[in-house]
């Protein structure tokens, strides 16, 4: 799936292995509980191409309405991904939701997310996966440290499996 960052010229690219990731953590049924993790990303010039998403990890702290990472095993993946050119972009998770939308909560993460990382980015990623089959279960905002803001599919529609 293609999204297109505002008038930036800038593509953000979710390849198919991370798409069957998320999908495969949606809350379809009541006693699942959030699941979440890392997004990573191959930068060709504009083109953010999103080729591996981690989590959720047994040392997550997860419920039905809210989960907190293991920050220090989030550190690690992204340390050991670092030297092979895969760059920390963002965070996904899962929402109880048929079309998610950020919670309070998840804004003030995001913010201070896009504050105490440095990324390539001129924000951060917040991908949020709901109960609907994909591509209306998934939510995806950029965040640029003062506002968020909600992605639209690249109208052209071309390449999708990445
Ligand atoms: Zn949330």
């Amino acid at each position: 799936m293609r999204f297109a960052v505002g008038t930036s010229g800038e593509i953000i690219l979710f390849e198919e292995p991370v798409l069957d990731h998320l999908s495969a953590h949606r809350q379809t049924r009541f006693w699942h509980r959030e699941a979440g993790g890392l997004l990573f990303a191959r930068i060709e010039d504009k083109t953010i191409r999103v080729v591996e998403a981690t989590g959720p990890r047994p040392t997550d702290r997860r419920s039905r309405f809210g989960y907190a990472a293991d920050r220090a095993a989030e550190q690690a993946e992204i340390d050991a991904r670092h030297p092979l050119g895969l760059h920390y972009v963002g965070d996904w998770h899962s929402h109880p939701e048929r079309w998610p939308t950020p919670s309070g909560r998840d804004v003030e993460t995001m913010a201070s997310r896009v504050l105490e990382s440095r990324h390539e980015l001129g924000g951060i990623l917040f991908a949020i996966i709901g109960t609907a089959p994909l591509p209306d279960g998934l939510t995806v905002v950029v965040h640029d440290g003062k506002a968020w803001h909600r992605l639209g599919l690249d109208a052209t529609g071309i390449d999708v499996s990445g």
